[in-house]
């Protein structure tokens, strides 16, 4: 007949036992998908009360085999129990084994130190929610594959899992923040043997739109290639080869606010130094490494940041994203943009040309080999681009304004110079003239929504 499975449990437990010590917790932990609402090592000591109980009934019959299953208890099982139950047997206190539980060494033990650590290194943050990661030495972690594999466990966690639930827990119920384990603000890394516990702080992503209302603004910090950076005559020291960016007008005062380590700013695409940025602006990220602030109050910051800015550059709508945010913006080259463009041509022209480009370049995708201007820091490719819709306006008999409706990554500049036949078609050759961009603004960055 088979054995039941309480007894099957008790059996296999009891075989663990006599082969090596183990804490309630890690023979609790051989249990652990079997009966819920429960602690490992709750499981662990009600096990080995059982087995005590068995032991103690072996007494008036099997004595000699009731005393060694409550020696191994009481060394092996460190349980007070069978101790207890053995020393009015034998009517003498026991010698006590110095013993180390197997698989933890005693670790669980440490716990609250542990919990104490970490709420120390938490102090200084704010976080909406935290995990624990479990660093473990290799031969703990093979120790109990090995263990797991001897005793064919087929319920049990392993000692990572308990180790940073337990203390995801404490952690959670000292701080009154939640564990998250997809997306957290916090990761609590702790090795259990080496007691070392660090804290990795997951970034800070505000994301928002920006307009840029002056020209002569780069949109990134650009270093200054003559001295890399270090600061030389040319660029007075600065390691710049502007003085502001886009990107330092709005990072500054959220790196100051959030008192991170650095940012790193993401946009969608770019537009020249020399253009504008206008209408609903463009999108962007601030990524904000080691935050110590995340409470924020975005309205503020956006007022902070539009005052740093001085009317050169504002920010809208800012809020809170993710790093998926930061992808998303960086796919989404193939988003739509408006711009509007003046333009100086070397003669007069009729407005029938000029609807004749606008029919010309409505419709119609573009070839455009890598601008030569930018061909030192880009890869010579041709790209294919493609035109919505042009509309054109003549201001002075050698000047137009051009509204250009066009895939995102479509150089404004080439199209209209044609740059030596490398942006087919381009309005120099449309209107058999010398076309010369005068004023570029971005109206419009439309995102594609996914
Ligand atoms: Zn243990
Ligand atoms: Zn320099």
């Amino acid at each position: 007949m088979p054995k039941l499975f309480q007894e099957q449990i008790i059996s296999k437990a009891m075989e663990m036992l006599e082969k090596y010590p183990l804490c309630d917790h890690c023979l609790g932990r051989q249990f652990a998908l079997l009966g819920h609402g429960t602690e490992n090592a709750e499981r662990g000591a009600a096990i080995k009360l059982v087995l005590t109980l068995g032991a103690h009934a072996l007494i008036p019959t099997e004595k000699r085999k009731g005393i060694k299953l409550l020696k191994i208890l009481a060394s092996n099982g460190f349980s007070e129990n069978a101790k207890e139950t053995l020393c009015k047997i034998i009517k003498k206190p026991l010698k006590e084994p110095l013993k180390m539980c197997y698989l933890c060494e005693g670790r669980f033990k440490k716990i609250q130190e542990f919990v104490e650590k970490a709420l120390k290194k938490l102090n200084s943050y704010e976080y909406h929610n935290f995990v624990v990661g479990i660093e473990l030495p290799i031969e703990i972690e093979e120790r109990e594959d090995e263990f797991k594999a001897e005793f064919q466990i087929k319920y049990g966690e392993n000692l990572r899992n308990e180790f940073g639930r337990t203390i995801g827990k404490k952690l959670s119920e000292k701080t009154g923040k939640p564990v998250n384990y997809k997306t957290p603000d916090i990761v609590v890394l702790l090795n259990p043997f080496t007691e070392r516990v660090r804290i990795q702080i997951n970034p800070l992503y505000i994301m928002g739109y920006y307009r840029k209302l002056v020209r002569g603004i780069p949109q990134a910090k650009w270093i200054c290639t003559h001295c890399q950076g270090k600061g030389c005559q040319k660029c007075g020291g600065t390691g710049k080869m502007y003085l502001e960016s886009v990107e330092e007008l709005i990072s500054e005062p959220i790196l100051e606010i959030t008192q991170g380590v650095k940012t790193a700013f993401h946009a969608s695409g770019r537009e020249d130094v020399d253009a504008r940025m206008l209408g609903t602006g463009r999108p962007f990220v601030v990524e904000v490494r080691s935050p110590k602030k995340r409470f924020l109050n975005l309205k503020s910051l956006g007022q902070t940041i539009n005052a740093h800015a001085k009317g050169k550059v504002e920010v809208l709508s800012l809020k809170f994203a993710d790093k998926t945010v930061v992808r998303r913006l960086k796919k989404a080259e193939a988003a739509q943009k408006l711009y509007r463009v003046i333009v100086e041509l070397d003669k007069e022209i009729s407005e029938k040309e000029l609807r004749f480009l606008e029919r010309k370049l409505s419709h119609v995708t573009i070839r455009q080999k890598t601008p030569r201007r930018v061909l030192h820091r880009r890869a010579d490719l041709t790209r294919e681009k493609y035109i919505y819709k042009v509309e054109v306006r003549k201001l002075t008999p050698k000047m137009v304004e051009m509204r250009i409706l066009c895939q995102g990554g479509l150089y404004i500049k080439e199209l209209i110079t044609g740059d030596e036949g490398r942006t087919i078609p381009n309005v120099s050759q449309i209107l058999s003239v010398k076309a010369k961009p005068l004023e570029l603004d971005v109206l419009e960055v439309m995102l594609k929504e996914e």
